[in-house]
């Protein structure tokens, strides 16, 4: 109401005056249509679980005790813890980004980069659960400024997209090098099921999934990569990826010279 009334205000100001203001109404209202699809997407994304949740709960409760084995019982137990991990996650993933978002940057601090990518290693082979070769090339006297626990989460989540989307015995490459510009490089290369062009420069939208289908059911919350992508932003990085369909994907971060240490 008040962006309209503004504007029929400015009708009366010159011509390049209310140009201007316009371009800044436009911007308003862009982002007004960015929260609401935001809100809309978030309540979707949670529905769909709880929906299911309530669905064998209303079986479970109607259904005579004595109609039912055990092993069935068990059976829709297990479906819906499930689905409340599922929302779950959706929730823990949408606190880090707000965090991310609304609070500034902590005193950047020097990071240990071996001990971080030890830790990211462990999870993604336990992930992995012997499934996939990984390779790894690691330069153990990079470190970074920056935060720790930002940083760890940026490194298992590209890691674990590797995992979730390359099927069995494909080979995951992670390295940790510096760059001739005095910077270093993170990068995981998967020979997995690789992104059609037009997808990537959408991937770090929240909730943008190449086949929403295929994520959901491997456990994916569809916000890793803006999570990914924020925190990459908070400590000046960039997040490069490149994907052939059918090939593979690499993602990395890169971090300029002011970032690292040696
Ligand atoms: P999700 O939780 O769905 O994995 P992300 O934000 O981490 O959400 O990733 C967004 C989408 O990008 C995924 O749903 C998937 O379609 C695609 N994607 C991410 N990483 C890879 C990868 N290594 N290989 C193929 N597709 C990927």
């Amino acid at each position: 109401g008040h962006d309209r009334l503004l504007m029929m205000h400015l009708t009366r100001y010159a011509r390049d005056q209310r140009l201007l203001i316009t371009r800044d109404v436009t911007q308003i209202e862009k982002l007004e249509t960015t929260r609401r699809d935001f809100v809309a997407n978030v309540s979707h994304e949670l529905r769909t679980p709880l929906t299911v949740l309530t669905g064998f709960l209303e079986t479970l409760h109607d259904m005579p005790v004595d109609s039912m084995s055990a092993d069935q019982r068990e059976q829709y137990i297990e479906m819906m813890h499930e689905q409340a991990q599922r929302m779950q996650a959706i929730v823990a993933d949408l606190l880090t980004l707000s965090t991310l978002e609304s609070s500034p940057s902590a005193e950047p601090h020097e990071v240990g980069m071996a001990e971080l990518l030890e830790k990211a290693r462990k999870q993604a082979e336990a992930l992995s659960g012997g499934r996939h070769d990984f390779v790894w090339q690691v330069d153990d006297t990079l470190d970074v400024l920056g935060s720790e626990t930002e940083l760890i989460s940026a490194l298992s989540n590209l890691l674990v997209n590797a995992v979730r989307y390359s099927p069995e015995r494909t080979a995951i490459t992670v390295t940790w090098q510096g760059t001739p510009d005095g910077g270093a490089r993170y990068s995981v290369a998967d020979t997995g099921i690789g992104i059609a062009a037009h997808h990537l420069p959408r991937l770090t939208e929240r909730f943008y999934r190449v086949d929403r289908g295929r994520s959901r059911a491997i456990g994916g919350t569809g916000l890793g990569l803006a999570i990914t992508k924020h925190i990459a932003m908070r400590h000046d990085a960039e997040l490069e990826i490149a994907s052939v369909v059918g090939k593979g994907s690499t993602f990395s971060l890169r971090f300029p010279a002011e970032r690292v240490t040696r």
